[in-house]
């Protein structure tokens, strides 16, 4: 997000009274942040159109924080730009499910390919084989190969021989003799989108019938993205997207447009090379990066009108110096019972999408009590030196706090987490790799 709409937006936000040339201002900056992130320009007026239309109407003109409902609103209309709801994969209701991957030279299918086996196995305790079906690259099916194995997941591999139409045909009877659940079928990609390979796809298709047709697009190649988006989708009828990359320096504007033009969700994101590095694909988490709430300020601006100055100083130097205790930790949870969810919080915070298990942290609600009890349960040493907590220390703990060693373990993994991530966020490293905070 560009720091001119960031300003624009804190500007309109803290206005009690929104005036027409208001909007006018604030939809030129979205607009330019839009266009500046490759979203293509047709997805831009028919949103900024959209968006105005709903600013300028009288409810919100006329409600009592009229900078807070466009601002809501902008949200809303992001969010339902890129499909509103996450989208599951097509699952078949009679095995075996069959998902096709396609896409150009470089996108992704292969790897992608195998992260889906990896997350289809541990999620729906599904049984992939996949399919080597790329015979034009040298080292095609190696990859594959090599992908298979780090997942112990089975390649169906014929050589480079055989008509990929074949292979796939063979391979087909090959899973159901092998009673494998789930067919992934990893294709040739090009350069560039041509004849040959269409039809290839084509007849692929025919023969074996996918539940979901899959196509791969790189995010990092902006506006190329959509163009491939339509054509495939318009020779092959696709299913679904995954958008590769994003873990990269990408503007992701992609993501905005693809939706629109297709109208085909994208289901998933690579986040890194390695095999666990999918992710389903939220279209509100991603309209709210994209707004820039992944921005330190709005949450630092959050936590201070809820939390006493002074306190905040001291927490603030507290991260610097890297001296954050548990203590600390216990304090501070109070007064994250006035802020809301600190999983929501965390989840705003510039590099939070790197921190493992983020999503797994909550602190809601009862579990706050709980932590409290298991910290309040530690001596002061034990709450300022965690890593000095052994078995039967951590017995004791349990004991006292009535929480389980489960617990307590994984308190002081999130807790390290933590302070790993706010080390992450005061050095300002976090911020750059943040792929949406700078749309
Ligand atoms: P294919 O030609 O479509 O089969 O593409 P590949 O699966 O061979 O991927 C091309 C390159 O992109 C490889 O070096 C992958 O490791 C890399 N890659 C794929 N997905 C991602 C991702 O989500 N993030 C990152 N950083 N790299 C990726
Ligand atoms: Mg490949």
């Amino acid at each position: 997000l560009g720091e001119r709409l960031q300003a624009t937006m804190d500007r309109i936000k803290s206005k009690g009274k929104v005036t027409e040339s208001d909007v006018k201002v604030m939809m030129r900056e979205v607009r330019l942040a839009l266009l500046e992130a490759d979203v293509n320009f047709k997805v831009v007026k028919q949103f900024i159109n959209q968006v105005k239309e709903r600013a300028l109407g009288s409810d919100v003109m006329q409600s009592l924080t009229p900078g807070q409902q466009v601002i809501k609103i902008v949200k809303e209309e992001l969010t339902d730009l890129m499909g509103g709801d996450n989208q599951k994969i097509n699952l078949a209701n009679k095995p075996p499910t069959v998902i096709m991957m396609v896409g150009l030279q470089g996108a992704g299918k292969t790897t992608t390919a195998g992260k889906l086996a990896l997350h289809l196995r541990k999620k729906f305790n599904k049984k992939p084989l996949l399919v080597a079906g790329d015979i034009y690259r040298p080292a095609a099916i190696d990859q594959l190969e090599t992908v298979g194995k780090q997942i112990d997941i089975p390649v169906f591999n014929m050589g480079d021989q055989v008509k990929p139409q074949e292979i796939v045909t063979k391979a087909m009877s090959h899973a159901k003799e092998q009673h494998l659940d789930t067919v992934i079928i990893d294709t040739a990609g090009r350069l560039h989108i041509d004849e040959h390979l269409m039809n290839e796809l084509k007849e692929i298709k025919d023969i074996a019938e996918p539940d979901e047709i899959m196509l791969v697009v790189d995010s990092m190649t902006g506006q190329d993205a959509v163009n491939v988006a339509e054509t495939f989708n318009e020779l092959l009828d696709i299913t679904g997207v995954t958008l590769t990359k994003l873990d990269g320096d990408t503007r992701g504007g992609a993501a905005l447009s693809i939706r629109s033009v297709t109208e085909k969700p994208i289901k998933f994101i690579g986040m890194s090379e390695k095999m666990d590095g999918l992710e389903a694909f939220h279209p509100d988490r991603m309209a709210q990066r994209i707004l820039g709430m992944g921005d330190v300020l709005s949450i630092i601006e959050k936590a201070q009108t809820n939390v006493d100055e002074e306190e905040q100083k001291k927490l603030e130097q507290k991260l610097k110096d890297q001296s954050f205790t548990l203590d600390d930790f216990l304090e501070q949870m109070d007064q994250v019972k006035t802020l809301g969810p600190l999983d929501e919080l965390l989840k705003m915070m510039p590099g939070a999408n790197k921190i493992k298990g983020l999503d797994k942290m909550s602190f809601s609600g009862k579990e706050i009590d709980h932590v409290q009890a298991i910290i309040r349960s530690m001596t002061l040493y034990e709450r300022e030196h965690p890593e000095k907590l052994n078995a039967s220390r951590k017995k004791r703990i349990s004991k006292g706090s009535g929480r389980s060693l489960q617990e307590i373990n994984r308190l002081l993994k999130q807790f390290n987490d933590m302070k790993k991530m706010m080390k992450q966020m005061t050095s300002g490293k976090g911020k750059k790799k943040n792929p949406f905070g700078n749309m």
